[in-house]
């Protein structure tokens, strides 16, 4: 196939290029914080669960509400800081997830999941890096009221950025969980893998948590070899994704493939294969001949896939 192949301008990655400042040194400043929440441009987003309460609208949903809006939505478990729009206070209001579900007769309002309201663009782009914010950093909160040290309830400080202890004194920090997420090429070809979950004529990076005490470049020679039994060599970092399900950070990376037999393990793949690069440019187009798929743009597998189709091996330079 060609050196780069015409793919079309790069689509936008999901969750990711936050406008926000997330203005860190005004956690603690409690004056500042209250000025926030009067602010007559703070805007709100509330989550419940796995859901988002947007205004309904025909075209693009507005996701924002006022404080006092937001307030009238049900009671508000936990409110964060997730920083400044243009100098505007945003925030993170985490309801009941039944109390969201009991929304859903609503016509002036959607409820929807972030995963269906990035793929299917439902509010405008700019919105989705602060909502991937809220709704990991409330999920948090909200597995985390009580002190993994001594059981003891902790309190919420620094606008939700800390879950302090007053039994013990231990302080809490949101955590954010690494992925590894990657593409194990030789030359032309590399490895594609289907999940039991996947619509059927979808496939994908392989991918796997990172273990504590294991760097980025073992976790991914890790995972490959256990979910499809090949043997990699070099790694290379590619790029990564905030992916808020439920508070994961998503690395990507290209490993070159040392060995050729797929050994799929079943217990963590429906299938995997190897593909050709000519074929993954089919797939990206939407012209696979049996119709098979690669992710939506919205997720960085789809990035480190393209990478591949446009660079070949050139990934590893
Ligand atoms: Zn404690």
């Amino acid at each position: 196939m060609s050196a780069r192949p015409d793919l079309g301008p790069p689509p936008r990655l999901g969750y990711a290029a936050s406008r926000l400042d997330r203005a860190a040194g005004l956690r603690g400043d409690e004056a500042a914080l209250k000025q926030f929440s009067e602010h007559p441009r703070a805007g709100v987003y509330a989550i419940g669960g796995e859901f988002v309460v947007l205004k309904s609208a025909t075209g693009e949903c507005d996701p924002q509400f006022t404080p006092a809006e937001a307030r009238a939505l049900g009671v508000v478990r936990e409110s964060v800081f997730l920083g400044l729009m243009e100098q505007a206070p945003r925030f993170g209001f985490g309801l009941d997830a039944q109390a969201v579900e009991a929304l859903k007769s609503r016509n002036d309002l959607k409820i929807s999941d972030l995963r269906s309201i990035a793929v299917q663009g439902m509010v405008a782009a700019e919105h989705l890096p602060p909502l991937a914010e809220a709704k990991a950093l409330l999920g948090w909160h909200a597995r985390h009221r009580f002190c993994p040290n001594c059981g003891a309830k902790t309190e919420l400080v620094q606008a939700g950025w800390r879950r302090d202890c007053p039994a013990c004194k231990a302080e809490h920090f949101p955590r954010t969980d690494p992925v590894v997420i990657m593409l194990a090429i030789a030359g032309e070809r590399c490895v594609l893998g289907r999940s039991y979950r996947f619509v059927p004529t979808m496939w994908s990076c392989l991918a796997g948590f990172a273990e504590p005490g294991e760097s980025i470049e073992e976790a991914v020679r890790r995972e490959v070899l256990e979910e499809v039994g090949i043997a990699c060599g070099r790694v290379r970092y590619f790029a990564s994704q905030p992916w808020p399900f439920p508070s994961s950070i998503m690395i990507g990376c290209h490993a070159q493939a040392l060995s050729d037999t797929v050994v799929v393990d079943r217990e963590e793949l429906e299938d995997a294969r190897w593909f050709e690069r000519d074929e993954l440019a089919a797939m990206l187009k939407r012209q696979h001949p049996q119709g098979l798929t690669a992710p939506p743009p919205i997720a960085i597998a789809h990035h480190i896939i393209r990478n591949f189709v446009e660079a070949g091996c050139d990934v590893f330079r």
